[in-house]
Parts: C-alpha cells; sequence; structure tokens
C-alpha cells in the first residue's frame, strides 16, 4: 500500500487525464507521483597507469569492487557530484575530469554518467562507505568480484582505449544500453 506524500491519503494506480503513462495518484488531494529515472554520477580516476578502485561497504553489492560513483544530488553538477562520490567513498580528489561513458539501463530506470579523471598527488584513503579503496593496474582488475555492469564496462571500455590511442584527449564518449539481461548494446 502506498500513500500520498502530501496528505498520506491512500494513493492509486491510474493514468492521469493529462497523460499516457500509469502513475501512482492521489484520490483525495489529486497530487501525481512522478517516478523518473535517476542518475547515478561517477568517476574512472586515473593514476599513472592505475584506476582506483572501491570496495563497497554498503548494499547493494556489499564487499564488491566499483569506481566510486553514486545517485547525484540536487544543486550539484554531474561533475561535482562524481567528484563528491569520489571524495565520500575514497578520500580522493578527481581532478580533470571528462565525460566518459553513459550508460542507460531503462529496466531499472537508471543513468550512469561516468567521468574520466585524474586522481590528484596520487593520494587516497578509505571513505565511509568502502571497505577498502586500492590502485589497480590493468592485470590486477579484479573482473570476478566487480560490483554493476556498468562498471564493468566503463573498465573495459578504458583498457581497450588505452591500447588504441596514444592520449586521454583522443578517447571517444561510449554511450551504451545495458539489457535486462546485463547484455550491452552500442549506440
Ligand atoms: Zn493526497
Amino acid at each position: 500500500m502506498q500513500y500520498c506524500l502530501q496528505c498520506g491519503h491512500k494513493a492509486e494506480v491510474k493514468i492521469p487525464a493529462t497523460d499516457n503513462m500509469p502513475r501512482l495518484v492521489c484520490p483525495s488531494c489529486g497530487y501525481i507521483h512522478y517516478e523518473n529515472p535517476k542518475i547515478i554520477c561517477g568517476a574512472l580516476v586515473v593514476f599513472e597507469d592505475k584506476v582506483l578502485l572501491c570496495r563497497r561497504a554498503i548494499e547493494p553489492q556489499y564487499g564488491l569492487w566499483t569506481i566510486p560513483a553514486g545517485f547525484m544530488e540536487n544543486g550539484e553538477t554531474i561533475a561535482e557530484g562524481a567528484a563528491r562520490e569520489c571524495f565520500e567513498e575514497a578520500d580522493a580528489v578527481a581532478i580533470n575530469p571528462s565525460l566518459y561513458c553513459i550508460y542507460d539501463i531503462p529496466d531499472i530506470g537508471q543513468i550512469y554518467i561516468i567521468y574520466l579523471a585524474d586522481l590528484k598527488d596520487g593520494a587516497f584513503g578509505i571513505g565511509s562507505e568502502s571497505l577498502d579503496s586500492a590502485l589497480f593496474s590493468e592485470d590486477d582488475i579484479p573482473w570476478d568480484t566487480i560490483a554493476f555492469e556498468a562498471v564493468k564496462r566503463t573498465l573495459t571500455c578504458y583498457f581497450e582505449d588505452r591500447k588504441k590511442f596514444s592520449t586521454l584527449n583522443e578517447f571517444p564518449v561510449h554511450q551504451d544500453m545495458i539489457g535486462k539481461d546485463q547484455s550491452i548494446k552500442r549506440y
């Protein structure tokens, strides 16, 4: 049972008169509870030939490795959100951010926007949302214990691009869709 956020009355699912999608609507005050995709901002932070990963101290995917990423907050830009996540999860200062990967995940209503960034001074720690954090070279990436498909995909793109291009400026922006079965569709 879901209740109206505005007046507390029992809400019901219906298509509002001015709409074409089912919404949670309050029959008492008329409030429509719109649910739209959420943006997850993050950064692949690089120092020398290594990338920064954090081991999650929170659900979902507790104990698995990820790049710093999380839900964007109101009042911040995407790049600011990505930098904030780096600080929260790894006490790391991400500099020189450039847009790198965008993933649509329509089945769960999420959009990932990932920046490529440099790790300032190579310095990092373990943030409150992490059990551990570390710099990994390509050979050491713990592929079997990476938390999310979007993170796996970002890491794969990065190591492929590094072989194809000599400077970061040449790296393309990757835009993919991640399907229900975790399949990747390239746009
Ligand atoms: Zn209401």
